[in-house]
């Protein structure tokens, strides 16, 4: 992986979504735009029902079950509205109006997630984090046996946290993992559903993916908008109406760089050394304050501060004189956070832990 230059620009892309994908990702989906595998035709101008895009959806499709080693009960779906939608769209089709559902509180993304899933049945909200402004991931909460399913956020993207264990339950598991899918290896067939905008680590904004258990659905009483259904989606193909053809072309062409990289255990690998770099820099630094310790700490948006709000401003520009994008923290955290996703190369992590240190010892 190298370092990506825009018009012969250094950038090192920590943004955290829409972000950093590989370059030849880049490469090759503008030759896409001019000239589709040598068709004479634009990926913009194929209709969705050749089979010119019927290959580029199968082989997305088969190609995250491959990297993700799903069991034939799980079908993979590519959907519209991006992850906000499926905060609805899981509870609408999971959820009766007298079911409770559990989930866990752990930041802004889970909150949206549960004020949705009230529209459709009860919530009983298992733990929360906001006690301490979500930096930390609560442990030892029960999951009672009797809700219909348990549901998740596994990284906090806004508030820098991670779940990479999977909870003990008997009950069908639900996972928002829009920020960390396919950054660490785990055993994805134990969830009965998980839903990610792929803009983060899958590839260009305008999709989403679901991983569904068949067994799950058809089982509520409420009737549902064909498009909200997923049993329709999976009859379909995920083309039940147009799909958004580029973003899912950008999306095969991401999942096809990951498989030659050797998949999800060397992504994995070489996550945590980027990870490890920029967390033992800032531990090693006080003028830094990371947002959250040990185990909890995520390894794909990395949150921290610096006290004074004149360093801050001060160390802000100096990331932008050196090509750092996208470094200033969620707007309603402030700070700063660098999201080292699955396509960002080393070097971006090593140029940002240089100037952390230069500017350390000014400041010293
Ligand atoms: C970015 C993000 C979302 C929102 O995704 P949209 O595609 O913009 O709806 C939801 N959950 C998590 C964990 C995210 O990181």
């Amino acid at each position: 992986m190298s370092a990506i230059y825009h018009n012969t620009k250094l950038v090192h892309n920590f943004n955290s979504g829409p972000s950093v994908l590989p370059r030849e990702v880049f490469e090759e989906a503008s030759r896409a735009i001019m000239d589709f595998n040598n068709t004479g035709l634009s990926i913009l101008e194929i209709g969705h029902r050749s089979s010119l895009f019927q290959e580029v959806m199968d082989e997305a499709i088969a190609t995250l079950k491959e990297l993700m080693v799903l069991d034939s009960e799980h079908e993979v779906l590519f959907l519209h509205g991006g992850a906000s939608t499926q905060f609805f769209q899981v509870p609408m089709n999971l959820l009766d109006d007298k079911e409770t559902a559990a989930y866990l509180d752990c930041g802004t993304w889970g909150t949206k997630a549960i004020k949705e899933a009230k529209i459709f049945g009860q919530v009983e909200v298992v733990a929360s984090s906001k006690d301490k402004d979500y930096t930390y991931i609560p442990k030892g909460f029960i999951i009672p046996e009797t809700v219909k399913y348990f549901h998740y956020t596994t990284n906090n993207t806004i508030e820098g946290t991670q779940m990479r264990d999977i909870p003990d339950s008997g009950v069908p598991l639900v996972a928002d993992m829009s920020s960390d899918i396919l950054s660490h290896t785990m055993d994805f067939n134990r969830f009965s559903l998980i839903y990610a905008g792929a803009q983060k680590n899958i590839g260009a904004a305008g999709v989403n993916v679901v991983v569904v258990k068949k067994d799950i659905l058809g089982k509520v009483s409420r009737r549902l908008p064909s498009m909200m259904d997923y049993r329709n989606h999976i009859e379909n193909g995920s083309m039940l109406n147009t799909p958004p053809v580029f973003a899912v072309y950008v999306c095969m062409l991401t999942l096809r760089w990951l498989k030659k990289l050797g998949g999800i255990p060397e992504i994995e690998e070489k996550n945590n050394v980027k990870a490890k770099l920029l967390y033992d820099t800032l531990d090693s630094l006080p003028i830094f304050r990371p947002k959250v310790s040990g185990n909890d700490r995520s390894r794909m948006n990395v949150v921290f501060v610096i006290d004074e709000p004149e360093l801050e401003k001060e160390f802000l520009s100096l990331c932008k004189e050196n090509g750092m994008v996208g470094i200033k923290g969620h707007r309603s955290t402030g700070g700063f956070r660098a999201s080292l996703y699955n396509a960002l190369p080393q070097e971006s992590v090593t140029a940002l832990t240089e100037l952390m240190k230069d500017f350390a010892q000014k400041h010293g």
